[in-house]
């Protein structure tokens, strides 16, 4: 199922559980804007290569829009408003003063050299720098950029702008990034899960684990959890899969990774096709890169019982309607992987105070949004009857629609 069309149909299912009057339902799904831009860039050798790139800024009733730039060559302008959609319900659930927002460049940064990656960047910003701002549209990284293409946006928004290091979260330290965002989505994913098992009187030491994406929240995720004494049996990323039913080394996985770059050939386990991956036993299992991973054709062939929903919109609806009759727990996106956007606000605000925090007190404060979020979760999962996703969604779509009602619509 299409990502826009699943997406609007958790929100429609949400809104009618809160009985939202059908004008305001349909003035949330509309984006507030809508951007798609040239991006022409000269490569190394001379010659011209076109890309397109998206901002979908979709609501700011409860403050500046939030949200991650992609490169990938799947993005689409459905997919970025999908995502930005998202954006807005999870920083609702997070709690975090932010509306949501998500960019993208159809394009794939493995096949473009530094500098080519840099023109590109630049260009996009110098296309959309005007609808940005540091109390409209905050961008960030997500799949496929890093600290580095963050550090060439502040670069070239600040020629136009002045200096604005809260323009761009996810920032190197040096250009006033903040200690802990780069594990935070990783980091955030485990205070979750920690949540979840609790309720089910469990842990992760002890648990055995799947892990898709091996990139920025995967490695941490892995890192983190084989830290605590979690038994991961199983990773993969595009590269390949490996499986280890005694658990996998994940430190030196991790070391093997840097050395050659991706988790092909690594010898610590046995070679699993990628389509099986996600079918691996294990007590949980956890999506951490693309979209609709799991979906009809699959979903009846997991064997897990807590999914934890590491990337955006990793479960298509057929399979959450699959996996809901198969006992399977989700954990839903909009609150599981919201760490990376919680650890991006206290990296805005430090900005803004021109104080820096230490490490601890950034993952203090995440540990805390986390459970809180939790908590507020579960009470709409009580108040609804419903499930994770809807208790997610109940909640986010709530906060969003009482700020909206509020601000009223007098021109
Ligand atoms: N790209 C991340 C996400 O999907 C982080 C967004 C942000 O920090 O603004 O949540």
């Amino acid at each position: 199922m299409n990502a826009l069309v699943a997406t609007s149909r958790n929100f429609r299912y949400a809104a009618r559980i809160l009985g939202l009057d059908s004008k305001l339902e349909r003035s949330l799904l509309i984006p507030f804007r809508e951007v798609k831009v040239e991006c022409t860039i000269p490569k190394d050798d001379g010659s011209l290569v076109s890309y397109v790139g998206f901002r979908v800024q979709h609501d700011n009733a409860r403050g500046p829009m939030k949200g991650g730039i992609r490169y990938h060559p799947e993005v689409d302008p459905d997919e970025v408003n999908a995502l930005a959609q998202l954006m807005t319900w999870k920083t609702a659930v997070a709690n975090v003063p932010y509306g949501g927002a998500k960019g993208g460049i159809g394009c794939n940064p493995k096949d473009l050299t530094t500098s080519e990656l840099e023109r590109l960047t630049r260009v996009f910003t110098q296309k959309i720098h005007d609808l940005i701002g540091i109390n409209t549209d905050v961008p960030a990284p997500d799949m496929g950029t890093n600290s580095q293409i963050m550090a060439w946006i502040l670069d070239e928004y600040s020629k136009f702008h002045g200096h604005s290091p809260a323009i761009v979260t996810g920032k190197p330290l040096d250009l006033g990034g903040s200690l802990g965002r780069d594990a935070a989505t990783g980091r955030g994913v485990v205070f979750a899960m920690e949540a979840l098992l609790a309720e089910y009187g469990k842990s992760i030491s002890g648990l055995t684990f799947v892990i898709q994406g091996f990139g920025n929240v995967g490695s941490w995720a892995a890192q983190l959890i084989h830290e605590i004494g979690g038994k991961v049996v199983a990773v993969g990323d595009i590269t390949g899969a490996i499986r280890n039913p005694n658990g996998i080394d994940i430190p030196a996985l991790q070391k093997h990774k840097s050395a050659s770059g991706s988790i092909k050939d690594f010898n610590g386990g046995d070679p699993v096709d990628m389509n099986e991956l996600l079918l691996q036993e294990c007590d949980v299992l956890i999506p951490c890169a693309l979209g609709a991973v799991l979906n009809r054709e699959n979903a009846s062939d997991v064997k897990t019982k807590f999914i934890i929903e590491a990337a955006n919109h990793p479960t298509d609806p057929e399979a959450d309607e699959i996996l809901h009759k198969k006992g399977v727990v989700i954990l839903p996106d909009i609150y599981a992987n919201a760490g990376g956007v919680i650890v991006s606000y206290f990296e805005w605000v430090q900005n803004i105070q021109g104080f820096m925090w230490d490490e601890k007190k950034v993952n203090r404060e995440l540990q805390k949004y986390m459970k809180n979020s939790f908590a507020t979760m579960k009470e709409m999962c009580e108040t609804h009857n419903c499930n994770l996703r809807m208790g997610a969604f109940t909640l986010g779509v709530n906060r969003v629609a009482r700020a909206t009602l509020l601000r009223g619509w007098e021109a």
